[in-house]
């Protein structure tokens, strides 16, 4: 395998870490080009030092001064600002775009990788989500490789190697089912964003762990799926499996179906986004079978959990109706992790959105920035009238 030159962007996030811990075990294999950050200067500063970047991009303009005399004794070149990060990213220098920004902020980037036509590993699925067909689009117009990086849906794009041109039947989307999974709806109701926050299997950034809370993460890996595999929804089921040793499964014409299994390590894959369609050995805990003993399965309750079904409304609606879902779950979940709103309002909040925004059904980007931007809006405000009414 020739040595891959890599962007990450949003390298002080979950994923980004992890990333360069990857990097970090492969060093003659993988090289870093890029990394990007919102706001984390020092841990950007560090990362940028340690992997001898070549260009850092710092988005907060008012930290470019501190982050650029850090670095000019080491020679990396330093950027600020969005635009810097999707000109960059497009460059000639860069092989593999690990896009791990949080939400839909990572829309703009991960349009203008696939327009350069880099290989893309694909963390954000708020992307898809929201413009999945504008992006799957582009991508295959420039040419533009995207791989999974989302452990379910890096399952399923491994569980559909070897089986080219084969009808999938149906695709079987693993959830954990989150923190509240045996929790009877009247305490759900009641939870705090601290106890949203302490996730069973995975250790993620704090937006998805409360949308694994909600279940919303797995409505959006839904609309994700559908986009990455061009399966229609009512092809993809989902099932909650609590132990999150298969990480999901690809069922075909003749009954078979294939699961991909691990523990729960973002780590995988993200090196099979970085050394696909090679496997390279990885400093990772192993399944030991016997130890496991037995696996459960349970179909999602979503009264409990509404966010399913509003992910799969959604996708019967198409148009901007996910971007509508995505904007007002972003806006809501940002509310409740200061603990402004409750946990139902949420889906509450979600549901008003997708009612009351105007529907287009036929967007160009420019419309779903625009509905992102609405929705938003609309969704902060509703969360700030349930603040004050409720005295949070
Ligand atoms: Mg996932």
């Amino acid at each position: 395998m020739e040595k891959r030159r890599i962007a990450i962007l949003g390298s002080t996030g979950s994923i980004g870490r992890q990333a360069l811990d990857v990097i970090r075990q492969h060093r003659d294999l993988f090289e870093v080009e890029l990394l990007t950050a919102n706001n984390s200067s020092e841990l950007l500063i560090r990362q940028a030092i340690e992997f001898d970047a070549n260009s850092v991009v710092i988005c907060n303009e008012k930290k470019y001064e501190e982050v650029s005399e850090a670095l000019k004794p080491h020679y990396i070149k330093v950027f600020a600002g969005m635009q810097s990060v999707c000109d960059l990213a497009a460059g000639d220098n860069v092989d593999i775009v690990l896009t791990s920004m949080v939400g839909f902020s990572g829309l703009s980037s991960t349009v203008a990788a696939a327009k350069a036509g880099k290989t893309i590993a694909l963390a954000n699925k708020e992307t898809l989500v929201a413009a999945g067909k504008i992006v799957m689009d582009l991508a295959a117009r420039h040419g533009a490789r995207i791989i999974p990086v989302d452990s379910e849906h890096s399952a399923i794009f491994q569980c559909l190697m070897g089986s080219a041109g084969a009808e999938i039947k149906k695709i079987h989307l693993t959830a954990s089912g989150g923190p509240f999974r045996t929790w009877e709806r009247g305490r759900i109701a009641n939870a705090t964003s601290a106890e949203a926050l302490r996730h069973p299997n995975w250790s993620m950034g704090s937006k998805i762990t409360i949308d694994s809370a909600t279940m919303m993460n797995k409505g959006l890996e839904i609309i994700e799926a559908r986009w990455l595999f061009g399966t229609p929804g009512e092809r993809i089921h989902v099932v909650v499996h609590p132990e999150s040793i298969i990480h999901s499964m690809v069922e075909y014409e003749d009954g078979s179906v294939i699961a991909q299994m691990g523990h729960p390590d973002m780590r995988e894959a993200i090196q099979f986004a970085f050394s696909y369609p090679f496997r390279l050995p990885l400093d990772n805990r192993k399944l030991d079978f016997a130890g496991i003993g037995s696996m459960t399965f349970h179909d999602a309750d979503t009264d409990k959990f509404p966010a399913v079904s509003l992910a799969y409304e959604a996708l019967e609606k198409g148009g901007n109706m996910a971007c509508i879902m995505n904007a007002a779950n972003e806006a809501a979940v940002a509310a409740f992790l200061r603990d402004r709103i409750g946990f139902y309002d949420i889906t509450d909040i979600v549901r008003s959105c997708m009612d009351g925004m105007d529907f287009v059904a036929d967007p160009d980007l420019d419309a779903i920035f625009e509905t992102d931007r609405e929705t938003y809006a609309k969704a902060a405000e509703m969360a700030q009238k349930i603040a004050a009414s409720k005295s949070f």
